[in-house]
């Protein structure tokens, strides 16, 4: 991982290292579990913050050929950052009348509801071209894809399907990060019989966590997000990825408090001796939950300083009573997330998921990529 004293070459509030190598290692370990299931990249939310325009070549680099984004704008972005020839997958499919654009960049629409089976069945016919689309079923996660009643509404989907070239039959799984959950074999067992009611294709179920529950989820294609992005897929078991960010924040000043002397808004800390506080430059409007204030913690060279008071908008001020003035020069910089501290502790910490956390990292920072090197 990355050295403790990350200085901000600029004026920024703080530095976050993107480390490709590592998301490249967590893509190679994943596609080791997965067998002979295809490991796709998902790269909605601009990669859960860490950058697609970055991690999408590195991942192509380490062999990724299918890609997921959520939204259609995401896929164009997308299209001109991967190799030719890649998949590009819409989860969210065509919000109406967008079809267009989705066949103008090559992307691939995930059909979720009878009317944009219709719409693209139908956009293939004035094509004269029978394009290629996937379709979503809900096995019982009933968020996305087509329902039994959708089912039954659109027929044999013998018929329907002949409009267009249906590349992939997917579903996703509510609680795949729980591996003895029941949902998860109950999820399955109905995917499985919704696929006998489909001619043969190929089948897509499984998100990070579910490539860890072993290979009767994999089928011919796993999604995984979170997991190349260092997230443990099975939250209370040792994490086998490797993390992929850190985010060292600068130190704005130190003050000496007196007791009694109260810190932030609020007033909620209060000293109960002399103290030393750091301020440093990071804040909720960066990502820094406004849900750490009083519980979220930083490191200094390894030590670890609980955060006082509430997190700011742009600010945070830390208790670093103990650690010596030469470490707490203004300009000089502390772990919010690193070796010491994991993105999933973070996330505890703010009663969150590494998800939330990383998807909210903020537009303010100095950005670093490190690896990643080499040809696609
Ligand atoms: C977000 C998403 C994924 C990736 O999930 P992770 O838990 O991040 O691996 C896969 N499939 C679908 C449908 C998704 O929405």
């Amino acid at each position: 991982m990355q050295p403790f004293h990350v200085a901000p070459a600029s004026r920024a509030g703080a530095v976050l290292t993107v480390d490709l190598d590592a998301v490249a290692a967590n893509y190679r370990l994943l596609a080791e579990r997965a067998g002979r299931a295809v490991v796709a990249g998902v790269m909605k939310a601009d990669a859960y913050g860490l950058g697609m325009a970055r991690v999408a070549p590195a991942l192509a680099r380490a062999g990724c050929r299918v890609f997921f984004t959520a939204h259609v704008d995401e896929g164009i972005r997308l299209r001109g950052i991967v190799p030719a020839g890649s998949a590009i997958y819409v989860l969210h499919g065509p919000p109406p009348g967008s079809a267009a654009d989705v066949v103008a960049h090559g992307l691939i629409p995930v059909l979720n509801d009878p009317g944009q089976v219709r719409e693209w069945s139908a956009l293939c016919a004035r094509a004269g071209r029978r394009l290629a689309g996937a379709v979503q079923v809900d096995s019982g996660m009933s968020r996305m894809g087509l329902s039994p009643a959708d089912l039954d509404a659109l027929g044999d989907p013998r018929d329907w399907l002949a409009a267009f070239e249906p590349v992939l039959l997917m579903s996703h799984l509510a609680c795949a990060d729980v591996p003895d959950h029941p949902m998860n074999t109950r999820q399955r067992t109905r995917f499985d019989a919704l696929r006998a009611r489909f001619p043969a294709m190929p089948a897509s179920l499984a998100n990070s966590s579910a490539v860890f529950l072993g290979p009767d989820f994999h089928y011919d294609l796993v999604r995984p997000g979170a997991a190349l992005y260092g997230i443990n897929p099975q939250p209370g078991h040792p994490n086998p990825l490797r993390q992929a960010v850190s985010l060292d924040a600068r130190i704005v000043q130190v003050r000496t408090i007196q007791a009694g002397a109260a810190v932030g808004y609020g007033a909620r800390y209060v000293a109960h001796g002399t103290r030393r506080i750091a301020t440093i430059a990071v804040g909720y409007a960066d990502g820094w939950l406004r849900a750490l204030s009083g519980h979220g913690h930083a490191y200094v060279d390894g030590v670890r300083v609980p955060v006082a008071g509430t997190v700011s908008m742009d600010s945070i001020t830390l208790d670093v009573t103990g650690i010596p003035d030469a470490r707490l020069q203004p300009g000089m910089t502390v772990e919010l997330i690193g070796p010491h501290q994991h993105v999933d502790a973070v996330a505890a910490e703010a009663n969150t998921i590494g998800y939330e956390v990383l998807t909210r990292l903020g537009s303010r920072f100095e950005r670093r990529y490190v690896g990643g090197g080499g040809d696609m």
